[in-house]
């Protein structure tokens, strides 16, 4: 049975539309764009079309939602072609369940319909230049005053920064709260006066995409801006919204490794030595084995996260297993589809470099894994082991 099959005839047309487009338009330029490190225009305006952008957007907002195992299958999808371009709608579709889960019925009226066709497109700003991990330390503050909020920090590595029209900021509302979690706001950022793009990082993969650092110096936003209308719920919130995102780059993943595994399975079979084709050298199908076994069990603990997230079940620690064991799969995969290609797997006119420099980043964003690690043992402790 193939993964497909668990979805309705409705999702497998649909992944199978996003394979196809994958196959067709990204796979015969993402080494040139990748290389030159363009952002995909084109690309985008085509994910657009198929819907990709609307994809967490109900009907009734103008979008075409999906299961999250869908979701995760199609995000799949677009890794395999490139990751860049899965990176490019994840914190989007995040963005999207906030407004949906917590927003007021005025911010969904605002931003969903336009979001669902990518008119405009979203991205979130939580990591600060003191630290990603330990969000509660935040320094970016967002100040009450009769005219609504006046912002003041500085956010960093901020994917999509100069493209997303929307930015879900989190940021102290009352800095002096105890615990500090209290304190935590979302804000509904837009561009303007007062926040400014100050600087595009450079790195070693991911590349198309921006990602930035943002400076927010007395910008302001209005007193609607705060998402739900209620502020001291957002580090709540935002924990929430990492379910997706984890779920969203263990999918990543799991499309640079399929990427991965796909290539030396076509390499092995072709190239020769000592008279045969690689893959009967007992190392070299043992690399095979391996890569596919890790890969389908990532695949697996994925989807079942998916599933449990669209029963309605907390999945922080589902969605932080799917993440922390798709993603050192991934960078497992990558390193050995570099053995596999021998010489042509360190060569930029093959794509195996790039699934080796775009593997890393699934191992830290959305939460390092050691972060994921740290939550699935107090997930561990807290419901008293796995349920069986
Ligand atoms: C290309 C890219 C795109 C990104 N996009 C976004 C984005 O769109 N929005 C956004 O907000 N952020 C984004 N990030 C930031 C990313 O989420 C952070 O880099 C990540 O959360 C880690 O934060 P940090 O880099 O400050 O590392 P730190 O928090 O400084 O951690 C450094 C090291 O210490 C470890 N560590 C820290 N605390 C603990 C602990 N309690 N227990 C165990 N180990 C610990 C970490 O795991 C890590 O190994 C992006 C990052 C990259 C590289």
């Amino acid at each position: 049975m193939s993964t497909l099959d668990t979805l309705s005839e409705d999702e497998r047309f649909v992944v199978r539309t996003v394979r196809d487009f994958v196959d067709k338009e990204v796979r015969p330029v993402v080494r040139e764009l990748e290389h030159t490190d363009t952002y995909p225009e084109a690309l985008i305006e085509q994910m657009k079309q198929l819907g990709i952008f609307g994809l967490a957007v109900p009907e009734e907002y103008g979008g075409t939602p999906v299961s999250t195992p869908c979701y995760v299958l199609i995000t799949e999808e677009l890794a395999r072609g490139w990751m860049s371009l899965a990176g490019a709608m994840g914190g989007h579709t995040v963005v999207a369940k906030l407004l949906l889960r917590f927003g007021t019925q005025e911010q969904k009226r605002r931003y969903l319909p336009r979001m669902a066709d990518g008119g405009i497109r979203a991205t979130m700003a939580l990591t600060e230049p003191g630290g990603g991990s330990d969000l509660q330390a935040m320094r970016t503050v967002a100040r009450r005053d009769a005219d609504g909020y006046l912002v003041n920090g500085a956010k960093t590595w901020i994917t999509n920064s100069r493209r997303s029209q929307l930015i879900a900021l989190l940021c102290k509302t009352d800095p002096e709260a105890s615990p500090a979690h209290q304190g935590i706001s979302i804000l509904l950022v837009e561009h303007g006066p007062g926040l400014t793009v100050s600087r595009d990082l450079p790195k070693l993969g991911y590349k198309g995409v921006e990602s930035c650092e943002l400076s927010f110096e007395d910008h302001r936003a209005p007193a609607e801006a705060l998402l739900g209308g209620v502020e001291g719920k957002g580090f709540a919130q935002m924990m929430k919204g990492l379910e997706t995102g984890r779920l969203q780059v263990a999918a990543r993943a799991l499309g640079v490794g399929r990427a991965a595994l796909e290539d030396s399975l076509a390499y092995a079979r072709e190239r020769e030595s000592f008279g045969k084709p690689i893959w009967q050298h007992q190392s070299i199908g043992n690399y095979l084995a391996d890569m596919a076994t890790s890969l389908t069990a990532a695949r697996q603990l994925t989807l079942f996260a998916a599933r449990e997230a669209d029963a309605g079940r907390r999945v922080d620690m589902e969605a932080g297993m799917a993440k922390l064991f798709a993603s050192e799969t991934a960078m497992q995969i990558a390193l050995n589809a570099v053995r596999v290609h021998g010489g042509y797997g360190y060569s930029t006119e093959f794509d195996v470099e790039r699934y080796f420099r775009d593997a890393p980043l699934m191992i830290v964003g959305e939460g390092t894994n050691e972060i994921q690690r740290n939550v699935i043992a107090s997930q561990l402790v807290k419901r008293g082991g796995l349920d069986t």
